[in-house]
């Protein structure tokens, strides 16, 4: 059986929860699953190298049966081999397809060629989306909020802060119409000119900044979009919101609320923690 040697086209990042696409591979799994590619989809599949948004959940369907969609990830393959969640390479990659495996129960009686739609649980994917859109932003306000804490030059985001989300994350979780993310202040952010010792005392200032910073933007309304740079699975995608000071974008393969006015707040908590000789910040954001 033939592998894809294109990307799936994706449409969940223009918010799409249904389509309908041709079954061009099948593949049998260990655990005798079966995995589903379609040229074109609608289900967000979860990308194991930043595995941030969770897959989709819902349906596919083929000849009259609905099959439950047990788990959606990202594959990709060289033309020789399918590596469903866990490619050697980083999504995007050149000289590979980059494809969602929908998996599935068992597809008796299908085969290439055939005519499938899914249908996303759109409740599910609202508060996914929401919790990515307030994910995206409680960075942007943690960084800002921590600002006076550096006392060296380092990488800036796209307000022009000092980019502690970029520079500590260890991990990004979205949950339904939230966020849990972990950061891992140690050594070489200390060396960078983060002064570690501070952040404790001023955690509620800190905390106070972001919840006031996060307010005003979600009282904007601003419009949120997805930049893309083609239909593809692996295609660069970026997201774009306009707040009040200036549009900001943050490279992003999930999915988003249309606006901030979705939003009827974004507030903030902050747990710091000692770990290994670190110290370890789990920032919640909650919608
Ligand atoms: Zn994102």
């Amino acid at each position: 059986m033939s592998l894809p040697r294109q990307d799936t086209f994706v449409s969940y990042p223009d918010g799409a929860v249904t389509s309908t696409g041709t079954v061009v591979h099948l593949e049998l799994l260990a655990d005798g699953r079966v995995v589903v590619v379609l040229d074109r989809t609608a289900f967000h599949p979860v990308d194991p190298v930043w595995p941030d948004q969770p897959a989709d959940t819902g349906t596919l369907e083929m000849n009259g049966v609905a099959h439950p969609v047990l788990d959606a990830v990202v594959g990709a393959t060289d033309g020789s081999t399918l590596f469903v969640g866990d490619a050697p390479v980083r999504t995007g990659t050149e000289g590979w397809a980059f494809v969602v495996c929908h998996v599935v129960g068992d597809v008796a009686g299908i085969d290439i060629g055939a005519t499938a739609t899914v249908t996303v649980d759109a409740d599910a994917r609202h508060a996914l989306s929401a919790g990515h859109t307030a994910c995206h932003l409680a960075s942007l306000a943690l960084n800002e909020a921590l600002a006076g804490l550096w006392t060296k030059e380092v990488p800036l985001d796209a307000r022009g802060f000092p980019n502690f989300d970029q520079l500590a994350i260890v991990e990004s979780r979205i949950v339904a119409g939230g966020s849990v993310d972990r950061y891992r202040i140690g050594k070489s952010l200390r060396k960078s000119g983060f002064a570690a010792v501070e952040l404790e005392p001023r955690l509620a200032g800190v905390t106070a900044r972001a919840d006031e910073l996060l307010a005003g933007w979600v009282a904007s309304g601003a419009p949120v979009t997805i930049a893309r740079a083609g239909d593809g699975l692996g295609d660069r995608r970026t997201w774009r919101c306009e707040l009040p000071e200036g549009v900001v974008e943050i490279p992003c393969g999930g999915t988003h609320l249309a606006s901030l006015a979705e939003l009827a707040s974004v507030t903030v908590s902050l747990d710091l923690t000692t770990a290994d000789g670190a110290l370890e910040l789990t920032l919640r954001t909650t919608t």
